[in-house]
């Protein structure tokens, strides 16, 4: 095993003026390189949260506890300009709506030499002046290659795309320009949040497909976020389905689809043929509220095996197979996390 991405334990809380907010519960999970692995579950679950603690866009969060290492460094305790270093070179993200991500007044181009011009370096503090005299490669070549990647989007008419405003494209258009430009600085991780869910059903699916193969004859690892554990099997090596700010069960995707244990993962099975309406609708009622969440199991108030124990003892995730792991009492097994950490040793 060589993981490019270690989530250990990781807790993050947020204050509100209801107390604090308790939104990420101890999470494990691991990206070997290569491999794309999924973050699945309804929308209010943590995803988002999750990886923005790993890109580290959380200013206001606290994280109490818990480790997230990126090649076995600790990002941490990495300093703000380390952290702007590693994300755009190392690591690089694909925002789920292209309208808010991509910026209205600058043309693509504008923003794709931008990034190829800061790829790598501290940019937040710098002024215009500065960067362009710090900026090394030329003009000409920086177009060159953005449009070349634009052509690696499948867009047909690169150069007018790169000469044109967001406003101007297509939401799928919108889309992939986001994509070349999350794969521009040549990422050994790309993050990708609900990349497609603002698209129709079938731009969806072409720029799923588009995007696999680019990862693919890349070898990039990707760490994909999405409500819909249809896209998940699509597009995923692996699987962590994630409830109320804890994953309750990882496996292999195979895996994952032949043998699901957990009564959460068996709703959300359960509820993919409504794939336009999301992945929550199968199942009844609502998130926990975060500031007083349940002692035990935070999905019982949903779950149709719930029992008493449920709302006392909390599901530490078991063992329950070589690779897949459940946190629910009706599986037993060793701890999950003594082999995370027997295998990280
Ligand atoms: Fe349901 Fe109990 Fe399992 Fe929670 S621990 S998912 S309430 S059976
Ligand atoms: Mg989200």
């Amino acid at each position: 095993a060589d993981p490019i991405l270690e989530v250990k334990n990781l807790h993050v809380h947020f204050e509100t003026h209801d107390g604090t907010a308790e939104v990420i519960n101890g999470i494990d999970f691991t990206i070997e390189r290569g491999e794309t692995a999924a973050l699945v579950g309804e929308t209010g679950c943590g995803k988002s949260v999750t990886v923005k603690s790993i890109m580290g866009l959380l200013p206001s969060a606290t994280i109490p506890e818990g480790e997230i290492r990126y090649k076995g460094e600790d990002v941490l305790s990495l300093s703000d300009a380390e952290r702007h270093s590693r994300r755009g070179k190392e690591m690089s993200m694909i925002m789920q709506d292209p309208m808010t991500s991509l910026n209205p007044v600058l043309t693509v181009g504008e923003q794709m030499m931008d990034v190829l011009k800061w790829q790598g370096r501290p940019r937040l503090s710098l002024s215009k002046l500065v960067r362009d005299a710090l900026s090394t490669g030329s003009k000409a070549e920086y177009r060159r290659r953005a449009i070349e990647m634009l052509g690696e989007v499948e867009i047909s008419a690169p150069e007018r795309v790169f000469e044109s405003y967001p406003v101007e494209l297509s939401g799928g258009m919108r889309q992939r320009v986001l994509i070349a430009i999350a794969l521009l600085s040549e990422p050994d991780l790309l993050i990708a949040d609900e990349p497609g869910t603002a698209l129709d059903v079938t731009t969806e699916a072409k720029v799923l497909d588009l995007l696999d193969e680019l990862v693919e004859e890349r070898d990039t690892s990707v760490l994909y976020i999405t409500h819909d554990l249809g896209v998940a099997r699509e597009v995923s090596d692996r699987i962590n389905v994630m409830y109320a700010g804890e994953i309750v069960e990882q496996a292999p995707t195979a895996d994952l689809f032949a043998n699901p244990q957990h009564p959460y993962t068996r709703g959300l099975l359960e509820s993919i043929p409504t794939l336009s309406t999301g992945i929550g609708d199968g199942i009844e009622g609502h998130l926990p509220d975060y500031t007083d969440p349940p002692a035990g199991c935070r999905f019982a108030d949903r779950c149709p095996h719930a029992e008493p124990a449920c709302y006392d003892a909390y599901p530490y995730p078991r063992q329950t197979g070589p690779d897949h792991a459940t946190a629910c009492h009706l599986f037993s097994g060793t701890p999950a996390r003594e082999r995370h950490e027997s295998l990280a040793a």
